[in-house]
């Protein structure tokens, strides 16, 4: 199962993606985290990314390109995958496009998860994070420990760089004008779904596997 997951940031694509990988073993692949991963690791690519990360930019389509061509050939992607922060643009979602007919793949669903985009400021405002495994809190709905550690694996929670506030506004901006095409773009191929994500994690989810279909659960 092939599966790409769409939505401004702050949506809770991640969360989402996270419960499906769980829930028909697929791998959860987000070009944020491998990021995030290679700028912690002071890898090549890191230091590539990190201005554009840090102004709320994209990374160039040509880098991501290459990262998600070589990601999804590995073994742990052969019972599929669902892409979450990719495609961002027109030019990425047409190259995923060429890379799948390569693999004799298709995508199966584009679910897009949307919410109200002063909710979106405020649940970004409200965002903490793992440093190192990535859980994501949330300040309001669920609080991290008051100890700062996560309760998964001990590492520290902070919040990212890119969810204060002068990127925040800068990153809702480059969705709506760069990667908001993207809907029309996969409605046209009837593969769009639509998910109205002003609702708890759980009914959200739920929405999710309705809308994904009977031929999957
Ligand atoms: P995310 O965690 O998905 O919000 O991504 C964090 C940042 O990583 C973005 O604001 C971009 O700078 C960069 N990034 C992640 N995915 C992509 C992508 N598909 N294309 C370009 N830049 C990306």
């Amino acid at each position: 199962m092939q599966l790409v997951i769409l939505g401004a940031p702050g949506v809770g694509k991640g969360t989402q993606a996270k419960r499906l990988q769980d829930r028909f073993k697929i791998l959860h692949i987000s070009t944020g985290d491998i990021l995030r991963d290679a700028v912690r690791g002071g890898k090549e690519l890191g230091k590539t990314a990190k201005g554009y990360m840090d102004r709320g930019e994209l990374v160039p389509d040509d880098v991501i390109i290459g990262i998600i061509r070589d990601r999804i050939a590995r073994p742990d992607c052969a019972n599929g995958f669902i892409l979450d922060g990719f495609p961002r643009t027109i030019p990425q979602a047409e190259a995923l496009e060429s890379i799948l007919a390569e693999m004799h793949l298709n995508l199966d669903a584009v679910l897009e998860i949307c919410i109200d985009p002063e909710k979106m400021v405020e649940r970004l405002a409200n965002r903490r994070v793992c440093r190192n495994c990535g859980a994501v809190f949330n300040l309001i709905t669920y609080p991290p420990p008051a100890d700062g550690k996560c309760p998964k694996c001990g590492g520290e929670i902070i919040q990212r760089d890119d969810d204060k506030d002068e990127t925040v506004r800068n990153r809702l901006a480059v969705y709506e004008k760069l990667t908001a095409p993207l809907k029309r773009f996969y409605a046209k191929k009837g593969l769009l779904k639509t998910i109205n994500g002003d609702d708890t994690i759980e009914n959200v989810y739920e929405k999710i596997l309705k809308k994904i279909g009977p031929d999957f659960q």
